[in-house]
């Protein structure tokens, strides 16, 4: 024990190699419960995180990054490694400007008056942004997305707008809900992928991700179908709010 505390303390990041390696250790054995065969991809969420730590998680051969605070993403991304950045926050139409050439997917589209900004700024950018629907899954109303009822709806208005790329659906489930709630949401995002609404063609529908799955419910998330999970604490460990 002292001497695994030692080592922590001279390598200053043992303590994110080692959740990295129990979370991989986790996502193969759901994966083999599930019999899945295709890929998970690992977003470490480094919000309050500092760029060292992150740059850790880099060295390990994370390369996808989930920022969620706009202020703090553009005062640190330049003391990070390069690697790919995914917005998954809360985002404001008038933010939008500031992150459009940095990040390569907006998670947390939840209306479209924030897909309509998002397209705009992308255009004068000359990029399409991928972009994914956020749902309400358990109807909090202290959470952001779409209610279950209207996400093909909202994913045809979405199809209108010329520079997005509609690329899944991402949702944050209620913390300890049931099983059920996440084969929901698989079986949402197996509808729309089997039967795209109307306006979908190449350029903007391309719903391979379905991004769901945090520190505590990434296993149950990936035995029912998700693409990305999405770790913060149990990566880095638990998020120090003073600073
Ligand atoms: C903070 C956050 C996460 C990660 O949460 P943990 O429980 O720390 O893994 C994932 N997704 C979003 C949108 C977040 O804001």
């Amino acid at each position: 024990m002292m001497e695994k505390l030692l080592s922590n303390t001279q390598t200053g990041f043992g303590d994110i190699k080692e959740s990295y390696e129990r979370i991989c250790a986790d996502i193969k054995k759901a994966m083999a419960e599930a019999g899945r065969t295709d890929e998970v991809k690992l977003m470490a969420v480094t919000k309050t995180v500092t760029p060292e730590r992150i740059n850790c998680a880099v060295d390990l051969g994370i390369d996808l990054l989930g920022e969620n605070r706009v202020q703090e993403f553009l005062d640190k991304r330049d003391s990070y490694k390069p690697a790919e950045v995914h917005f998954i926050g809360g985002l404001q139409t008038n933010k939008v400007k500031y992150i459009i050439d940095k990040v390569t997917m907006i998670h947390s589209v939840d209306s479209i008056k924030l897909a309509q900004e998002i397209s705009r700024r992308a255009g004068q950018h000359g990029l399409v942004m991928d972009i994914l629907a956020e749902i309400n899954i358990g109807g909090e109303e202290s959470k952001g997305g779409i209610s279950p009822d209207s996400v093909r709806e909202f994913c045809g208005q979405l199809l209108e707008l010329p520079n997005i790329r509609l690329r899944g659906l991402m949702t944050i489930p209620p913390p300890g809900c049931s099983e059920e709630i996440f084969a929901q949401m698989q079986r949402i995002f197996e509808d729309i992928k089997a039967e795209p609404p109307q306006g979908s063609g190449e350029s903007n529908f391309k719903f391979d991700t379905l991004s769901m799955g945090m520190s505590g419910d990434y296993a149950a998330a990936i035995r029912y179908g998700s693409t990305i999970i999405r770790i913060g604490s149990g990566l880095f460990g638990y998020r120090n709010y003073i600073t």
